[in-house]
């Protein structure tokens, strides 16, 4: 996708803190971290948000679940909120499908 900032993280067209990469998933570190860890995964398949998420991925979502989480549990990490904002009024700005995964410090409830 041309205007997407996360394909070109992908692509290396812009730089990114990568902290993981397989056949299917990109993990990075968010430029602005809102918590001592705060990596963002993606599918490398450009999907928009969760509302152009169709059952036909939900293999692929899956996978970018267990993907990031064992990442977080191999690096130590017990304890994470993981966030899929979806549209703007939920605060989604970056129209390529990712899940937030931060940890390091306590999080409240809701998150508002
Ligand atoms: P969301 O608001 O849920 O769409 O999340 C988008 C996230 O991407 C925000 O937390 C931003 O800080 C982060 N972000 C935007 N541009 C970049 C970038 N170039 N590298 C890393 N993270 C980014
Ligand atoms: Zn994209």
């Amino acid at each position: 996708m041309e205007d997407c900032i996360f394909c070109k993280i992908l692509s290396r067209e812009v730089p990114g803190e990568i902290v993981y990469e397989d056949d299917d998933f990109l993990g990075f570190k968010d430029i602005s971290p809102q918590a001592p860890e705060h990596l963002l995964f993606i599918p490398k398949k450009h999907i928009s948000s969760l509302n152009e998420y169709e059952e036909g991925d939900a293999e692929l979502m899956g996978k970018l679940i267990f993907r990031a989480k064992s990442f977080l549990n191999k690096n130590g990490y017990q304890n994470y909120r993981f966030v899929f904002n979806c549209g703007s009024d939920a605060g989604q700005t970056v129209y390529h499908i990712h899940v937030h995964a931060m940890a390091g410090r306590k999080f409240v409830w809701p998150p508002g």
